[in-house]
């Protein structure tokens, strides 16, 4: 029996005196919560994450400037999410958790479900996906794997904390329907299916109040709605007013704020501002976090770090996406003359900067994992290229690279974003690479048409190069064992699995967020609404550069007998679709198989379409499996901000398999009947369209129709315009336009007869 479930928090806190209830709610300092010892309450540690351990030694800020203990530096979140591996994410998660106990951390600080909004913000590549479904599954598995280990996970940045600049101040507006469908969405999965010990809130506002004191947010969703039971902890700094946010539902304040929150809170206490039994509930869900991590810790906790080394080696080649594979150059055959190109073959790109900035236990070397894969008969040269902290082109390092490229069969050229283009605490401006890193690719492709352009980059760049290269891969921020697993995809020893998390665009403007990046001062609209990512390019009919979900294979897959086990059912009902996806091609390979759901029909405005289910699965040559999903009511439905709850409309529904957002194999056709017990609310605006769509108002319309004064004689056309016409007239209209026969009290009755209510006796 864990002693939680032994010990009495409740009487614990009886104990207490206001002050010391007070005091538990702010940090003892950067990285630690307070402690008091004469009731035994510990003091325990939360730190960054997401992507590896960050514990600070010696002097701490949380900007990532001061060294910290050796720790395993997997993929960060924008490249993990495009393995959609949910186990493996899983597994990294293990090892955070492993890793925190063998550093006696209590609290791992990430994952991140921000949504991708523009590929500006300067820390999409500590985020999943531009898709709450798959960034949601994403953190949850992250948040089980470490939370296996006796660790909590800190959910982060609560909510709608989408670009980095003003990001203390910025005020987020987005309307009740954006805002669940897509920005709290990608956290409420986390939240409900992995329960995280604390979820971490926002720096900016969202919709007029900061997140750290937004009451709808903390409490009423986060708590109530979806039974988060932990604590809320601040982002580092977050707090405007302490004793608001108390009140809000921010039970911790990091860090320390040296005496002042618990002083505001206090006195908020005394003077009547702030319920006490608040407080103690605040102090109840920091204890019962604060005993649960005592309680796992598993004192004299190690880790092998050669085997999180391979684990990060794995992560990492199921993260990268193979972009572009003209004329099948890819794999490289072994024993080749190669050319390696390019400064970040040297100085790799492997995790972003900023609080998440980790000190990796080793780090792969690039050129030695090629060499080591490419085998004991290759001869592989390298040459610079370009300058790393340059951005004008070098003619002598360009001519160099040009020439070792045209002496070899084929070139690996090693380009992307240099630290200084993207971090936490500010966004991109643009979504170009360093000119001198274009130029080169240009200039080595004239000299040796073989060319593999390999990317660190931790968001979209536009690649005005593209036609250049035959083949490209995506690497992300790969970790430390970016070299070994870029080698392991190159030469074939592997193949590559990763699909697109984010759409790639073909330039910034196409954005949907682009006219309304980064706002106006700090007011933030976001007017594209639910339009993100892939929902907007579909719609509006965008050729993306790379679309959402997509990633090339050396294998080939087939799919077929695309099977529902009903056609028809109720919204309270469960639908399984089953599909059989069999590997086609001659090398052992991973699928991952996309399901998107379309209502083709809808009173609302709803995406083209929009992601369901996915599941990846490993093939051997000539293997097929069956896939099953299980799609529930939230499938199917859009956000009814009126009437507060998730809808499905009654209607046809069509459930899309695809490779990726744009290229569906198969579809089918289910119909799904809406159980809501909520029926239209008819008022004086009603159209006749939506009146006549009723039992009780059909009649009513067609007879007002055939008795209209000049209805009879027309011609069918005009008859049909004037129907159309009749339609869009709101029943206030009728007033004026019946010739006096449909009075205010006639209106009444109506009203009150197609809303069910009783005619008064
Ligand atoms: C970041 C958080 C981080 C915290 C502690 C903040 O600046 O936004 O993501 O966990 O610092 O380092």
């Amino acid at each position: 029996m864990s002693v939680n479930e032994t010990r009495d928090i409740k009487a614990l806190i009886a104990r207490m005196t206001l002050e010391e209830k007070a005091s538990l709610c702010s940090g003892a300092d950067t990285w630690h919560t307070r402690g008091i010892e004469r009731l035994g309450i510990p003091s325990v540690m939360l730190t960054d994450g997401p992507h590896g351990l960050r514990k600070q030694r010696g002097s701490a800020d949380h900007l990532g400037l001061f060294d910290s203990v050796p720790a395993t530096c997997f993929p960060s979140a924008a490249g993990v999410a495009s393995s959609w591996n949910r186990e493996l994410i899983r597994r990294m998660g293990e090892a955070l958790g492993r890793e925190c106990q063998a550093e006696d951390v209590a609290v791992l600080l990430g994952p991140g479900a921000n949504i991708k909004r523009s590929p500006l913000c300067g820390r999409n590549f500590e985020y999943f996906s531009e898709d709450p479904y798959l960034s949601s599954e994403m953190a949850a598995h992250h948040i089980l794997g470490v939370q296996s280990q006796g660790v909590g996970t800190s959910l982060k940045h609560f909510a709608a904390n989408n670009q980095e600049h003003r990001r203390m101040t910025s005020d987020s507006i987005v309307d009740e329907r954006t805002l669940r469908e897509i920005y709290l969405a990608s956290f409420e999965g986390a939240v409900k299916k992995a329960r995280p010990w604390t979820v971490m809130c926002a720096y900016n506002k969202v919709n007029g109040e900061y997140a750290s004191e937004n009451g709808t947010l903390l409490t009423d969703i986060l708590k109530n709605e979806w039974g988060h039971d932990g604590f809320v902890v601040s982002d580092w700094g977050a707090v405007d007013d302490r004793a608001r946010g108390l009140a809000a539902g921010l039970e911790l304040e990091m860090p320390a704020s040296h005496g002042e929150g618990e002083r505001r809170i206090v006195e908020a206490v005394r003077r009547g501002e702030l319920d006490e039994a608040k407080l103690d509930e605040a102090v109840e869900r920091l204890l019962t976090v604060v005993f649960r991590a005592a309680d796992g810790r598993r004192p004299g906790g190690s880790f092998d770090p050669e085997e999180h080394h391979r684990l990060a080696r794995e992560v990492a080649r199921e993260s990268m996406v193979l972009l572009k594979n003209e004329e099948g150059l890819l794999p490289l055959p072994k024993g080749g003359r190669i050319a390696v190109i390019g400064a970040m073959a040297r100085e790799p790109r492997y995790q972003g900067s900023g609080s998440s900035q980790i000190r990796p236990t080793r780090m792969d070397d690039i050129l030695e994992e090629l060499a080591r894969s490419a085998g004991a008969e290759a001869e592989l040269r390298y040459a610079p290229g370009y300058d790393l902290d340059a951005e004008e082109p070098d003619a002598d390092l360009a001519a160099e690279a040009a020439r070792v490229a045209s002496e070899a069969e084929v070139a690996v050229l090693f380009a992307g974003l240099p630290k200084r283009y993207e971090s936490e605490g500010f966004d991109r401006k643009h979504l170009r690479m360093p000119a001198n890193q274009v130029a080169l690719i240009d200039a080595v492709a004239a000299a040796q048409p073989n060319l593999v352009v390999v990317l660190s980059n931790g968001a979209p760049v536009e690649m005005p190069w593209l036609g250049s290269a035959k083949a490209v891969l995506e690497a992300y921020l790969g970790g430390q064992a970016l070299g070994g697993a870029v080698a392991d995809l190159l030469f074939g020893d592997e193949n590559p699995s990763g699909r697109l998390a984010e759409t790639f665009p073909v330039r910034l403007s196409d954005n949907p967020s682009y006219l309304f990046f980064p706002g106006e001062g700090d007011r933030v609209e976001y007017r594209e609404g639910i339009f993100v990512g892939y929902r907007y390019y579909d719609k509006k009919n965008i050729e993306p550069l790379f679309p959402f979900g997509h990633g090339l294979s050396y294998t080939t897959f087939g799919y077929s007998e695309l099977t529902v086990d009903k056609k028809t059912l109720s919204d309270t009902e469960v639908l399984r679709v089953s599909v059989r996806v069999a590997n086609t091609g001659s090398r052992a390979g991973k699928e991952v198989v996309q399901l998107y759901v379309r209502d083709p029909e809808s009173s609302v405005i709803r995406p083209d379409k929009e992601l369901k289910g996915f599941d990846k699965v490993a093939l051997a040559p000539g293997e097929s499996r069956v896939v099953t999903f299980e799609l529930d009511k939230r499938s199917f439905s859009y956000y009814d901000p009126e009437a507060r709850e998730w809808t499905v409309e009654t209607g046809e529904f069509e459930l899309l398999i695809g490779r990726s957002s744009r290229d569906i194999v198969l579809s089918e056709t289910v119909t799904v009947r809406s159980t809501a017990a909520r029926k239209p609310v008819f008022r004086r605006n009603s159209t006749l369209a939506e009146v006549a769509a009723t039992d009780a108002g059909e009649a009513f319309v067609r007879q007002l129709t055939e008795s209209l004064p000049f209805a009879s004689g027309l011609a069918p056309e005009h008859a049909a315009m004037l129907l159309a016409f009749m339609e869009q007239m709101p029943l206030r209209g009728l007033l004026s336009f019946s010739g006096g026969k449909f009075t205010e009290e006639a209106l009444s009755a109506l009203l009150r007869r197609l809303n069910g209510e009783e005619e008064p006796a």
